[in-house]
């Protein structure tokens, strides 16, 4: 008898926690996960020292999030993207991105409804369908520019779509789409009356002449979607697991009512700390672009050297590199060759996709470059060794 439920028992373990397992136990330099190497800004970290000592918010937040953080989400929204959103009824404080996801699939899709998921997906997408009893409908981008094809999109919709998963700037392909790529997306889900679950976390990682627009801000889309974002990208806190979701107030009252009894309330003193952050001015949110900007580029020289063929990513913090001439197996084989012979941890693309695009990933691995500078260099180093 097995001791699992049937809902998780085709789960494995995240390729994050395996990578990281196995770089470890090799020293890998680990560029897998997405978890920078550095520590977050001073000035933060100190909001939350500030917040636990205050003697105000040790206890229960309202669950829902403490009304400064929520005001602050709206307000960066506002700032940010011009969206108007209400603080008290159109925003809940979450547990990172992850729980977003989940109880917005659990708060707004039924069990037999189809969910359209966009091929790389990130990974948590599909066993959270699977755990809500929904179908993930999967419709592939296509290599080398990651563009989806009209047609493949059209045909996934159908009387039974309750909700695409989107995502943008995109992980792990690093593309920002454009208003113009995602107006057919808006057009599709406006036709079919589909909700949108829109994840965000990479807002503040673009790259120029890249820029995010949230899928909320097309014509006729705000009332049709939930924003998700999170701390741990824009703020280099990853281990906060402090995020949110920002919506129509009739659409975020289901997920609400999910969130309540996933986890009722997430950390107080942090997201007194998330308020300050989300506070902060443009020249915080510049400065990190021109971090990442320099560090890709290192990243970028390491890999080109080794024989890693790679374009540079619009957003996020991860490059997709091609091994095809360095290496002849797949990308499971490579990445277990690059952190046992090499040095470096990288993750595999091809969990991120389903058992019939599976193929699509090609031979190419995603690596992270949220690392210090000396990170990157030891890296790119060691990568040399795939040449000789
Ligand atoms: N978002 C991170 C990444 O893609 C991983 C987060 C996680 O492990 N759940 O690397």
């Amino acid at each position: 008898m097995t001791a699992f439920a049937r809902r998780v028992q085709s789960f494995g373990t995240t390729i994050f926690s395996e990578i990281n397992i196995l770089a470890a136990q090799h020293g890998a330099v680990n560029l897998g996960q997405g978890r920078p190497d550095f520590d977050g800004p001073d000035d933060i970290i100190g909001a939350a020292v500030t917040a636990l000592q205050a003697g105000q918010y040790n206890q229960y937040p309202p669950g829902n999030g403490a009304p400064d953080f929520r005001k602050s989400i709206a307000a960066h929204a506002d700032r940010f993207y011009g969206l108007s959103i209400d603080p008290d009824r159109g925003v809940i404080a979450t547990a990172g991105a992850t729980e977003a996801v989940f109880s917005c699939i659990l708060g707004l899709v039924d069990a037999g409804d189809e969910v359209i998921v966009i091929e790389p997906y990130f990974d948590s997408y599909v066993p959270n369908l699977i755990m809500a009893g929904a179908t993930p409908v999967f419709v592939p981008l296509h290599a080398p520019d990651w563009t989806l094809d009209p047609d493949e999109l059209r045909r996934a919709f159908t009387p039974k779509t309750r909700a695409i998963l989107w995502n943008s700037p995109h992980n792990p392909t690093g593309r920002v789409f454009t208003p113009a790529e995602m107006q057919l997306v808006a057009d599709l889900c406006q036709e079919h009356d589909v909700i949108v679950i829109s994840d965000e976390v990479y807002e503040h990682l673009v790259f120029e002449p890249a820029q995010h627009t949230p899928i909320a801000a097309l014509p006729g889309m705000t009332e049709r979607t939930v924003t998700v974002s999170s701390l741990g990208k824009s703020f280099s806190v990853t281990g906060w697991k402090v995020g949110w979701v920002y919506g129509p107030p009739d659409l975020v009252a289901g997920v609400m009512r999910a969130h309540q009894f996933v986890t009722f309330a997430v950390h107080h003193p942090s997201q007194i700390a998330a308020a300050y952050a989300l506070s902060l001015p443009g020249t915080y949110f510049e400065e990190l672009q021109a971090m990442y900007t320099t560090r890709r580029d290192i990243l970028m020289d390491g890999l080109w050297q080794a024989g890693i063929k790679a374009s540079a990513p619009e957003g996020t913090y991860f490059v997709l590199g091609d091994f095809s001439e360095v290496f002849p197996g797949d990308d499971i084989e490579f990445t277990k060759y690059l952190i046992t012979d090499i040095g470096v941890a990288c993750i595999p693309p091809s969990p991120f996709y389903s058992d019939a695009h599976r193929s699509l990933s090609g031979k190419r691995v995603r690596f992270a470059f949220c690392k210090d500078e000396a990170t990157l260099r030891t890296a790119g180093e060691r990568l040399r060794k795939l040449r000789g």
